[in-house]
């Protein structure tokens, strides 16, 4: 066997198949170049299914005259001049290969002119060779258009699937693009049919409407989340009710960017369930920031997946945004089993903010919890003064494994998670409450040794500690002495509540802000765990004082305090409808 290099026209050949793999990538590559070229309007014209032609007009830069050919070079690029340009690309391409890649394969031309100059000019290649090249009067801008795609690739065109089946990839392709780049008024034209057009306005809802529809956009919620670092995640996301056999109507995008990630779509997904019938996908159009440092998007040659640096940050950022907003429309998950009815009831037990009990009138006494005790002496929740009144429809029937309670409501069967919905109550008691009402003084101050992290975050957060009833006084190097404790903390063993409140609020710190990530360990911590056994009073009294919340459906982690069984549901699996 003798080696020999390859003609460059074969190797321009094999080149492209990495990036004109099928008529939706040679679209991807020219909607790409004309974002880059700043374009506020891009018309793309498919015939055949993207075989027989695939034109892209876009209103952008242009290119100079004397720079035409030398776009259809390899390596050609006018985005990236020194390596070190690698790690902050902004641009979709930098590589320079998709017009020399794209031409091998096809007819091409080109007619292109920069807003500045009074004539455009036009070059024609035909599978790599340069037909026409000249000067041509045309709208400020550039014009590409692929004919007979990899008509001397027999190979490649017997693999692509029907016209039909490529229009669609394409229609999905620019849908995406659509919602991806809100201020580029996009326009396909399919068959010499119009079948999107979006308005360019930078109104992500404008062009989430232009892509689904009205009616499915008005099933769309909003959602919204700002975290720590630079992180959010605004956008849209389908109610439970809009629901797809595939993944295929979940659309993110980072940093200006359309991602394609198995790992968010987990994390979407995750958040809908019990919300869905089995087998069928939420919709949504997601915005996600990421700080560039955190975030790689090179991995994959055609820049569609990306590897995060803190998984966990996005991940949690994008449930709590995604479950806080489905939860205020869909307060009661519904229990959905393999037959399952795939409705979710129109509200809840409860409506957030129904009604306002006073703080005080919830009045917690810890002193007798005992975090891992089965049994609970004494009075872990108070009953208030009132009991029943507020308890709205709702008749506990009793407690499952020490950790959820049953309910029997108008409709069926509701179970609470004990902690979760402790949490909750907790969470907003400690947020509203007066300060002075919740520090709880120790009689016998303690010493509390702190580890460097644990200290940097205690220093840090000081003001912030005293003022949610933790007194501390500085001892000696990472030593203190605790001198009370917020009052719904457990007393038992104040030292230790300390440092795991702070290792809490070090990972709540995360996705909330400080005062947040605080009041939400102080709850954690002190809220009754899974495995402790309640009377019934107790759970009576929990109820209540759930009711009382405004946001009584989800713990403070966002997670659902309550679940429910409908009778329907009951019915149908019992046979008796
Ligand atoms: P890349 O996008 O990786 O730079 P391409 O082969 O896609 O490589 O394009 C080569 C060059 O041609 C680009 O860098 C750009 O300068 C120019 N170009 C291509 N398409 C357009 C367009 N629609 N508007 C302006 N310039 C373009
Ligand atoms: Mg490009």
């Amino acid at each position: 066997m003798t080696i020999k290099v390859l003609r460059p026209d074969v190797a321009a050949k094999i080149a492209a198949g990495e990036v004109v793999e099928r008529p939706a990538s040679v679209v991807k590559e020219l909607v790409e170049n004309s974002i880059d070229a700043g374009a506020g309007r891009i018309t793309i014209e498919i015939k055949g299914g993207g075989v027989d032609l695939i034109r892209v007009t876009d209103d952008g830069c242009g290119i100079p005259a004397d720079e035409m050919l030398l776009s259809f070079h390899r390596h050609a690029t006018s985005k990236l001049t020194s390596p070190d340009d690698l790690e902050s690309v902004t641009t979709m391409g930098f590589r320079g290969e998709a017009l020399p890649s794209i031409a091998s394969v096809s007819r091409v031309s080109m007619s292109s002119r920069p807003a500045s100059e009074a004539v455009g000019s036009e070059v024609q290649l035909r599978w790599g060779e340069v037909e026409k090249n000249g000067s041509k009067g045309c709208a400020a801008g550039t014009t590409v258009s692929v004919e007979s795609l990899f008509e001397n690739v027999p190979a490649r065109r017997k693999f692509l699937r029907s016209p039909g089946s490529e229009r669609s990839r394409i229609s999905d392709l620019v849908a995406r693009f659509a919602l991806a780049f809100p201020h580029v008024r996009f326009s396909l034209n399919v068959e010499g049919r119009n079948t999107l057009s979006t308005s360019g306005n930078g109104i992500l809802s404008d062009a989430v409407i232009a892509v689904y529809g009205a009616e499915t956009a008005g099933a769309m919620l909003e959602v919204s989340w700002d975290g720590l670092d630079g992180y959010s995640v605004h956008g849209y996301a389908g109610a439970p009710s809009l629901h797809r056999a595939n993944r295929s109507y979940i659309t993110f995008i980072m940093n200006g960017r359309w991602i394609q990630s198995p790992f968010l779509t987990y994390a979407l997904t995750e958040c809908y369930q019990g919300f869905l019938p089995v087998g069928r996908h939420p919709m949504a159009a997601l915005m996600l920031a990421v700080p560039p440092s955190e975030v790689d998007v090179n991995v994959h040659p055609a820049k569609r997946e990306v590897r995060f640096r803190r998984e966990d940050r996005i991940f949690s950022g994008l449930q709590r945004a995604v479950r806080s907003t489905l939860m205020q429309v869909s307060p009661v998950r519904e229990i959905s089993l393999p037959s399952g009815p795939t409705g979710v009831p129109p509200g809840g037990p409860f409506s957030p903010r129904q009604q306002h009990v006073s703080p005080d009138r919830l009045a917690f006494s810890m002193e007798a919890g005992n975090s891992n005790g089965a049994s609970v002496s004494g009075s872990l929740i108070e009953q208030p003064e009132t009991t029943g009144k507020e308890m709205s429809s709702l008749r506990v029937l009793g407690q499952v494994r020490n950790t959820y309670l049953v309910l029997e409501g108008p409709d069926g069967i509701y179970l609470i998670d004990q902690h979760a919905a402790h949490e909750r109550i907790l969470f907003e008691k400690v947020l509203s409450g007066l300060p002075d009402a919740q520090v709880q003084s120790l009689l016998e101050p303690v010493a509390v040794e702190l580890s460097p992290g644990q200290e940097e975050l205690a220093l840090s957060s000081a003001e912030l500690l005293e003022r949610y009833g933790f007194l501390l006084e500085a001892f000696g190097e990472r030593s203190y002495i605790l001198r009370a404790v917020p009052s719904v903390i457990r007393a038992n063993d104040p030292a230790k509540a300390l440092v795991e409140v702070l290792d809490l609020m070090a990972f709540e710190g995360l996705v909330k802000e400080r005062e947040e990530a605080l009041a939400a360990s102080i709850a954690c911590h002190g809220a009754i765990r899974a495995g402790m056994q309640m009377e019934q009073r107790e759970m009576e009294a929990l109820l209540v004082q759930l009711e009382a919340c405004e946001n009584p459906h989800t713990c403070p982690h966002g997670r659902p305090t309550m679940i429910h069984l409908s009778s329907s549901h009951l019915e149908k699996e019992f046979g008796r409808r």
